[in-house]
């Protein structure tokens, strides 16, 4: 034992994941199969993590309903790209897609079936045939359901594994000794307001996303950016910030997610004059385009003033041509998503949905297997011992400046599984120590002064107010559409908010389920990494992918065909380059993007 400055409980495991969403429990059941000690910290219950909410499917090229094969996958995924994506990784994901969803499929996910008893599959955007000809039947579903499926499955089978759950659980910030290895993190009981330190050998990050830094978002009220926020405090770089996904179709005035399966099962967007525009825009896969293409189509309709409803402000996502039979089965919950949150059954009237944030393309910088990489002495990519990132908080790159849909929940299951693969390949071959690395004697210092500062205050900012300003912030100056006077107002105005944040004052100082005080704590996170997100924009001078400034429309791929690296300290910008070369077929080559 060391000389730790502090009388916090301290617990020991072969590995902490925070993080108990898809990417997190499918990392920590190969971990617990394989004996490890292993804890998952959460928010909130496991089953109640974002990944619950993803409604459209799980990408695979398993060819049931129509032919397909990986590397057609493989080039949808980079082209979807915009070429920003790491081709090695992504042959990687499309590679392992089916064998991952038959692993589910045997674990017991109980997905949608064709009348043959194969798994069924739609169309979604971007995902096509022999390279761009035609769409294709690719996206793997439960109804519109298939992120509960995936979850309920996953919890199960970790309770029979015996992973170790802390329910209600949150990780306050990284634990890095003077070689810059990772020991573990600190992390906040919400029942009780106790802290504890968690030492590991080996610290998983799943935390997933952010996109309550936007004011309009079809994320869960948890996702502020936890992951990002704890490395960027601890010195770790975050990569592609600047590139966010807005989805189509989200419910205008609620944010509420309207899946892309809609448009796979075959709804159509169309303006006020009724007219399908999609197909000016993109004359081969219309309404199935890509969704950075979709969103701009939809921004750029309601800006030339082909909006619907009274004030122009939203679109028409049409489905009352199709059988009620289908929407009643194959879209359940987005029919009940219709009635109660835009007051329209769809079996009869269009839904009104606008442009909404939904996912980040950045994250925390890992390679293939998951491990956290950042720059050192020269080499771009040096690992950081004893921590792993997965999930939407990473950055392998496969989405590289924009998502296909249904990549994402391929994406956790691929790196959840490969990270839990590499975490106990390196036990068993004696490359982690047998005993847990010395804390440094700060371990918990910064954590620790985060806390004691929010509840010795005594007047202050009010969490909520900047909370709302930053969301408020990033809707204005860093939407659909960019320009470099709006994003450099922005910067300016992140910083002043930045500094705000540091002096909260938390009323209610009580221990037990103090939300305010979680909401504090989160209130850092969303700080991170909105600075990380507008700063990298500001500094990205072209158009990539969800990345669409209008001061430099093309893509600009001799200077930016690179990927961003953003330090929280001193707000410093870094790059490296993509990686291009495929693992074992040929790279694709950047073309412009057409659909
Ligand atoms: C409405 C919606 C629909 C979607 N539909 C699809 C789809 O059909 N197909 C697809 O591919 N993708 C879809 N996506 C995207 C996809 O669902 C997400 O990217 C993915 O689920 C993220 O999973 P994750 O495991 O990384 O994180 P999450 O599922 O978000 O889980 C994060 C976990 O981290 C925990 N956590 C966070 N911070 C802390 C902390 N400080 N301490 C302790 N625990 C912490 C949380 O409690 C939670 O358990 C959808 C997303 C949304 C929002």
């Amino acid at each position: 034992m060391t000389a730790v400055k502090t009388s916090l409980p301290r617990r020991r495991y072969d590995a902490v994941i925070v993080g108990a969403g898809g990417a997190g429990m499918r990392c920590s059941l190969q971990l617990a199969q394989a004996g490890l000690n292993v804890a998952v910290l959460s928010k909130v219950f496991p089953t109640r993590s974002h990944t619950v909410a993803a409604q459209g499917g799980i990408g695979a090229s398993l060819g049931n309903m129509s032919e397909d094969n990986w590397y057609w996958h493989m080039f949808d995924t980079v082209k979807g790209s915009d070429y920003l994506g790491d081709q090695d990784a992504i042959e990687f994901m499309c590679r392992e897609a089916p064998k991952v969803v038959y692993e589910l499929e045997h674990f017991g996910m109980p997905f949608d079936r064709n009348p043959d008893g194969t798994i069924y599959q739609r169309p979604f955007g971007g995902h096509t045939a022999n390279f761009g000809e035609k769409p294709v039947q690719r996206a793997c579903a439960a109804a519109d359901r298939t992120g509960h499926a995936l979850l309920h499955t996953l919890y199960q089978r970790n309770v029979a594994a015996r992973t170790q759950f802390f329910v209600e659980w949150m990780a306050l910030d990284l634990i890095r000794d003077a070689d810059g290895d990772v020991c573990g993190v600190v992390a906040y009981e919400m029942e009780t307001g106790e802290v504890m330190i968690l030492e590991a050998k080996i610290t998983v990050f799943a935390t997933g996303g952010a996109g309550r830094i936007w004011a309009a978002s079809t994320n869960a009220f948890i996702n502020t950016g936890d992951g990002m926020g704890m490395a960027a405090r601890a010195g770790i770089p975050l990569e592609d910030m600047e590139f966010w996904q807005f989805h189509p179709t989200g419910v205008a005035g609620a944010g509420v997610l309207i899946t892309e399966g809609v448009r796979g099962e075959g709804g159509i967007l169309r303006n006020k004059n009724g007219e399908r525009f999609m197909e000016r825009y993109a004359p081969t896969l219309k309404d199935l385009a890509p969704r950075d293409f979709v969103s701009r189509s939809m921004d750029q309709e309601i800006k030339e003033g082909r909006g619907c409803g009274p004030n122009g402000d939203y679109i028409e996502l049409h489905l009352s041509h199709l059988d009620p039979d289908t929407i009643i089965k194959k879209l359940p919950s987005i029919r009940e998503i219709a009635i109660k949150f835009a007051n329209i059954d769809p079996i009869k009237d269009p839904i009104p949905v606008v442009p909404t944030i939904h996912y980040q393309m950045g994250g925390i910088p890992t390679n293939y297997y998951g491990q956290v990489v950042a720059p050192k002495s020269g080499n771009p990519n040096a690992i950081i011992n004893g921590l792993y990132a997965v999930g939407e908080c990473a950055c392998v790159s496969v989405h590289g400046a924009n998502r296909l849909g249904t990549n994402s929940l391929l994406d956790l299951i691929v790196f959840g599984r490969a990270a839990g693969n590499h975490i106990v390949d390196q036990f068993k071959t004696g490359k982690v120590a047998k005993e847990h690395k010395d804390l440094p004697a700060d371990a918990a210092d910064l954590p620790m002064s985060r806390l004691a500062k929010i509840d010795g205050s005594t007047s202050g900012e009010n969490t909520q107010v900047v909370a709302q300003a930053i969301r408020d912030n990033m809707q204005k100056h860093c939407g659909v559409f960019r320009t470099s006077a709006l994003l450099s107002e922005g910067v300016i105005r992140i910083n002043e908010l930045a500094e705000a944040a540091e002096s909260i004052h938390l009323k209610d100082k009580s221990k037990v389920f103090n939300t305010a005080r979680v909401e504090a704590l989160e209130l850092a996170n969303l700080v991170e990494t909105a600075k990380a997100t507008i700063v990298s924009a500001e500094a990205r001078k072209e158009s990539r992918g969800a990345h669409a400034h209008s001061d430099f429309p093309e893509r600009d791929d001799a200077t930016w065909m690179k990927h961003t690296l953003w330090y929280s300290e001193g707000n410093r910008l870094d790059y490296k380059p993509v990686n291009t070369k495929p693992l074992t077929v040929e790279t694709f080559q950047p073309k412009k993007r057409t659909f």
